[in-house]
C-alpha cells in the first residue's frame, strides 16, 4: 500500500474558480499567484491549465520555483514575488522580479546593462503589511529614482494587504488609499502605462475597489475564500483537491480499550477502529487527535486518539458496511457528506491555506483533466 493519501485535483474546478474571478474582477488581467507548489495542488499542472485559460500571468515566492515551471514548459510571463537573487535567471528566463529595495534595483540595472537587455520589473510598496516594500518617506523619490537607472522599466506597481477579510474601514481600506493615492502622484511623472495591482483573493471576493489594472488571487483559485464559509458559497467556488486514502485495517475492541499514544481516547463500547496509513508526517496535523472527521461510506467517523508519524485512527462503529480497503475522505466530499479545508482548519487551530499546503504538498498527485505531459 502506498503510504499517506492521494490528493485529486480536478482543473476543471480550477478553470471555474478562474472564471469566478474574471467576473467579479470585471475581466481584469489575472496575475495568477501559484507559489507554494500552487498552494499545495501541483504547480506545474496548475500552470498548465491556467496558461490554456489565458492567464495574464502567474505569480511565485522564489526563483527557483520560476525555473521548475520554465522547464515543464510554461511560457506565460512569471512574476517573482520575494527572492532576492544575482538576476541572471531573470534574463535567461524571461522572469520578472519584484524590486522591493533600491540595492537591487541597482544590481538588477547594472545586470541589465551588461547584457543590453532592458529589464521588465514591478516594483513593490509596503502600504501597512510590514513585510516586503519600499516605505521610506520619500517613496515617491525612490521609484522615480529606479526609473531612472538605466535597462529598467518599470513595467507594475504593486502592494499587498495584510488583512485576509476586506472591509472598507480595515487596515485594508487605508491601504488601499494610501496605494492609489500614490499612484495617482506617480503616474503622470513617469508618463507611462504601469499595471497596478494591490488586490488578493479577500479584495476580488469583497468586490471592492481595488481591482485596479490586475488582479492577483491565489486561495480563492484553489476553491476556497479566506473570510470562511459563508463568502465561500456566495461566491460559488469548487474546490479543486480532494484528499483521499485507504482503510489499512479494521480492529475490534472492547469497551475500555484506550487507543493511541497516550491512550488519550477510550472506546465506551465495543468499537471498530479503523487503522488509516496517514499521519502527521503525511500533512495530517497532530493537532487533529480526537478532534477531526473523515469520511466513510458517506458518513463521518471521528478520528480518535492521537494522530501518530504514519497513522491515525477513526472510529467507524456506525458505518454499516465497512470494511478494510475502503475509501477515507480526508478532504472533499463522498456521498451527500463533504469536509472542507475551512473545517479541518478550525479543528487544526489553523487557516484553509496551511491545511492545503501540507495535505497537497505530501500526497500523491493526480490531475483530472490534465493536458498530456502533466
Ligand atoms: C500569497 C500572495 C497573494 C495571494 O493571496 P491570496 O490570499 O491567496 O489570494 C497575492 N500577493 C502576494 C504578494 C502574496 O504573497
Amino acid at each position: 500500500m502506498h503510504r499517506g493519501a492521494v490528493a485529486d485535483i480536478d482543473l476543471d474546478a480550477l478553470s471555474h474558480n478562474l472564471n469566478v474571478v474574471r467576473t467579479l474582477s470585471g475581466d481584469r488581467g489575472v496575475i495568477a499567484v501559484v507559489k507554494a507548489d500552487a498552494y499545495g495542488h501541483g504547480a506545474l499542472g496548475v500552470s498548465g491549465r491556467l496558461e490554456a485559460e489565458g492567464i495574464s500571468c502567474l505569480a511565485v515566492a522564489y526563483t527557483e520555483e520560476a525555473l521548475t515551471l520554465r522547464s515543464g514548459g510554461i511560457h506565460s510571463p512569471i512574476l517573482v514575488l520575494f527572492d532576492k537573487t544575482d538576476g541572471t535567471e531573470f534574463f535567461e528566463y524571461n522572469l520578472i522580479p519584484v524590486i522591493y529595495d533600491l540595492d537591487s534595483a541597482v544590481r538588477f540595472s547594472e545586470e541589465a546593462r551588461r547584457r543590453n537587455r532592458p529589464l521588465d520589473v514591478h516594483v513593490k510598496v509596503d502600504t501597512g503589511m510590514g513585510r516586503l516594500g519600499l516605505n521610506s518617506e520619500n517613496v515617491l523619490d525612490d521609484i522615480l529614482a529606479i526609473s531612472k537607472m538605466d535597462s529598467l522599466n518599470i513595467a507594475g506597481l504593486m502592494s499587498h494587504f495584510s488583512d485576509t477579510c476586506f472591509g472598507g474601514d480595515s487596515i485594508a481600506g487605508e491601504q488601499l488609499r494610501k496605494f492609489v493615492a500614490l499612484r495617482e502622484r506617480l503616474l503622470p511623472r513617469l508618463k507611462k502605462k504601469v499595471l497596478c495591482h494591490i488586490a488578493n483573493s479577500a479584495a476580488v471576493l469583497s468586490s471592492s475597489d481595488a481591482g485596479l489594472d490586475a488582479v492577483r488571487p491565489g486561495l480563492m483559485l484553489y476553491g476556497y475564500s479566506p473570510c470562511g464559509a459563508g463568502v465561500h458559497r456566495t461566491a460559488n467556488l469548487k474546490p479543486v483537491m480532494r484528499v483521499r486514502t485507504r482503510i489499512l485495517t479494521i480492529r475490534r475492541f472492547r469497551r475500555g480499550t484506550p487507543v493511541s499514544y497516550g491512550g488519550t481516547f477510550v472506546t465506551e463500547r465495543e468499537s471498530l477502529i479503523a487503522v488509516l496509513p496517514i499521519g502527521y508526517a503525511d500533512g495530517y496535523g497532530r493537532a487533529l487527535s480526537n478532534n477531526a472527521d473523515v469520511l466513510i461510506r458517506g458518513k463521518r467517523a471521528p478520528v480518535v486518539g492521537r494522530v501518530c508519524m504514519d497513522l491515525t485512527m477513526a472510529d467507524v462503529t456506525e458505518v454499516e458496511g465497512v470494511k478494510e480497503d475502503d475509501e477515507v475522505i480526508l478532504l472533499g466530499s463522498q456521498g451527500g457528506a463533504e469536509i472542507t479545508a475551512h473545517e479541518v482548519a478550525a479543528e487544526a487551530g489553523t487557516i484553509s491555506y496551511e491545511v492545503l499546503t501540507s495535505l497537497g504538498s505530501r500526497s500523491k498527485r493526480i490531475f483530472k483533466g490534465a493536458a498530456k505531459g502533466i
